[in-house]
């Protein structure tokens, strides 16, 4: 399957993300991961994402762009997580899709209310291999070592109720227009996301599985 998982920051995207990759082996691909690692890094695309990462604005398109395309151009099936995040970068991965005969098989929409969505990133503890805690919510077994990996935990500099308001803010003005861009393809299916984190991928596993037969 190829999906798509939409919602705003701290919805939710990434650790389902972790789960559908883990019950059905689809690769999950974070592009807040990649421009994460590159800005680590120090290299040129890296320092330029950084700027407007720090800021809770879009990277511009092209570098995104180009980040995605390397990694699914020899992938079968994939979990896109926090692409595409403009309408620009929807249609240029449609037209990328298509030149291979391929398509998206779902988008999946994670609906959250706005005050949750603070409340979820603020406590978000990140690992570097993917998986994502929550200080109440999903905790760790061990504080601040990862369960999968033993690696340590780390707060994301973007994490804080200042940037994840420019963030929100942003999601609305330049994401939200893809909800009904992929509704009028018939591929959208919506999740209510204010559930515990079992209960959003049961609703998930549902959607995917009726895809699959
Ligand atoms: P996104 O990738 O959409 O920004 P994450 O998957 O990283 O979101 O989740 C943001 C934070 O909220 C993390 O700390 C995560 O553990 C927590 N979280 C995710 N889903 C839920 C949920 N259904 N209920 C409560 N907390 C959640
Ligand atoms: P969240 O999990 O909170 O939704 P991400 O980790 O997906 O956040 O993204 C973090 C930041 O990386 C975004 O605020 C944005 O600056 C940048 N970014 C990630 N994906 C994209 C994209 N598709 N287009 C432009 N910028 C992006
Ligand atoms: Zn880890």
């Amino acid at each position: 399957m190829r999906l798509i998982l939409l919602a705003p920051p701290g919805a939710g995207k990434g650790t389902q993300a972790e789960l559908i990759e883990e019950k059905f082996g689809i690769e999950h691909i974070s592009t807040g991961d990649l421009l994460r690692e590159a800005v680590e890094k120090g290299t040129p695309l890296g320092l330029k994402a950084k700027r407007f990462m720090d800021k809770g604005e879009l990277v511009p398109d092209d570098i995104v762009v180009e980040i995605v395309k390397n990694k699914i151009r020899d992938l079968k099936e994939f979990i896109l997580d926090g692409f595409p995040r403009t309408l620009e970068q929807a249609k240029i991965l449609d037209r990328f899709l298509e030149e291979n005969n391929e398509k998206l098989d779902a988008v999946i929409e994670i609906q959250v209310p706005d005050e949750k969505l603070v409340e979820r990133s603020t406590g978000r503890l990140s690992c570097k291999c993917g998986e994502v805690y929550h200080e109440i919510y999903n905790p760790p077994r061990l504080e601040g070592i990862c369960d999968r990996c033993g690696g340590k935990l780390y707060k994301r500099e973007d994490d804080n109720p200042e940037t994840m308001y420019s963030r929100i803010k942003t999601y609305k003005m330049k994401t939200l227009p893809l909800i009904k861009y992929y509704f009028q393809k018939g591929i959208l299916r919506t999740i209510n996301g204010d559930q515990d984190i079992e209960r959003v991928f049961w609703d998930i596993e549902k959607e995917l599985n009726k895809i699959k037969s």
